[in-house]
C-alpha cells in the first residue's frame, strides 16, 4: 500500500462502527479528502485527540479504496479555543466556510487562512467577529468577489453614499443603486476597511466602531449566500 505523508486540517468528521471514525481533512497537498481513523474512539486510543475539529497536523495516510490513518504528529490542536466558548463557536463558522468551499484540488491561500485565522482566535485577545470578518472577506476576495473600492462599481464616480449590490456582489453609488441593493453605513465601511488591511497578527490591536463588525458580518454572510448558494453558521 502506497502510504503519503499530508498537512492536514480537521474539517469535522462522522462515528462509524464501534469505534471508529470517518474523518474529513483539508489538506495542502490534495485539497479535501475523506479518511478513515480506526479505534480512534476508544478511551486509550493512539490518536484519539487526531480526529478532533481544528486538529492541524501531519497526516500520515496509507491510500487504497478507503483512505487509512496510519499516524498523526500534531502540530497545533487550538486546545483553547475549548475554553472560550465564543471563539469555539467563531472557529466552527470559520471551519463550517472551509468545508463549504474546499474542493479535491489544493488551495494554498486557503488553508493558510484557516491556520492564520484559528492561531488568531486561539491566542490573541481579538474582539469577537473580528476574525471571522477578516476570514470571510479575504476568502471571497481570493475567490473574485473584493468589492472594497473608493468608486461605485457601476459608473466609476467617488463613492459618497455606499450600497451593497448583491447581484453583482459590489458596492455602488445612490444614483446606481437598485432593489438588490442595501445601504452600507459608514461605520461598516470603515470597519471592512480596517480588517482587510491590518494583518490577522495586528487584529487583537484594532477597534471598530458603532457595531461595525456585526454589520459587516451580516453583510458578508449575505454576500457569501449570493455567491456561493450557502450560509454560514450564526455564532
Ligand atoms: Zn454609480
Amino acid at each position: 500500500m502506497p502510504s503519503t505523508k499530508v498537512k492536514a486540517i480537521v474539517l469535522g468528521g462522522v462515528n462509524i462502527k464501534e469505534k471508529d471514525k470517518l474523518v474529513t481533512l483539508f489538506t495542502l497537498e490534495k485539497g479535501k479528502i475523506s479518511v478513515s481513523m480506526r479505534g480512534v474512539r476508544g478511551e486509550k486510543a493512539k490518536l484519539k485527540s487526531a480526529k478532533e475539529i481544528f486538529t492541524f497536523g501531519q497526516y500520515c495516510i496509507e491510500e487504497g479504496k478507503t483512505n487509512i490513518i496510519t499516524a498523526v504528529d500534531i502540530i497545533d490542536n487550538f486546545y483553547d479555543l475549548s475554553k472560550n466558548i465564543d471563539a469555539y463557536y467563531e472557529g466552527c463558522a470559520i471551519i463550517d466556510i472551509a468545508n463549504k468551499i474546499a474542493s479535491n484540488e489544493p488551495n494554498p491561500f486557503l488553508f493558510i487562512e484557516i491556520i492564520k485565522a484559528l492561531k488568531t482566535l486561539c491566542y490573541d485577545n481579538v474582539r469577537k467577529y473580528y476574525v471571522f470578518d477578516k476570514f470571510l472577506l479575504s476568502v471571497l476576495k481570493n475567490m473574485g468577489y473584493g468589492f472594497l473600492s473608493d468608486k461605485c462599481s457601476a459608473c466609476g464616480t467617488n463613492l459618497e453614499h455606499k450600497f451593497f449590490n448583491f447581484d453583482v456582489g459590489e458596492i455602488v453609488c445612490a444614483r446606481c443603486q437598485n432593489s438588490m441593493c442595501e445601504k452600507v453605513s459608514d461605520a461598516t465601511y470603515s470597519a471592512l476597511r480596517l480588517l482587510d488591511k491590518t494583518e490577522y497578527e495586528k487584529l487583537h490591536s484594532v477597534r471598530l466602531g458603532g457595531m461595525g463588525e456585526v454589520q459587516s458580518y451580516h453583510l458578508l454572510c449575505k454576500d457569501f449566500l449570493f455567491r456561493t448558494g450557502q450560509n454560514c453558521i450564526n455564532f
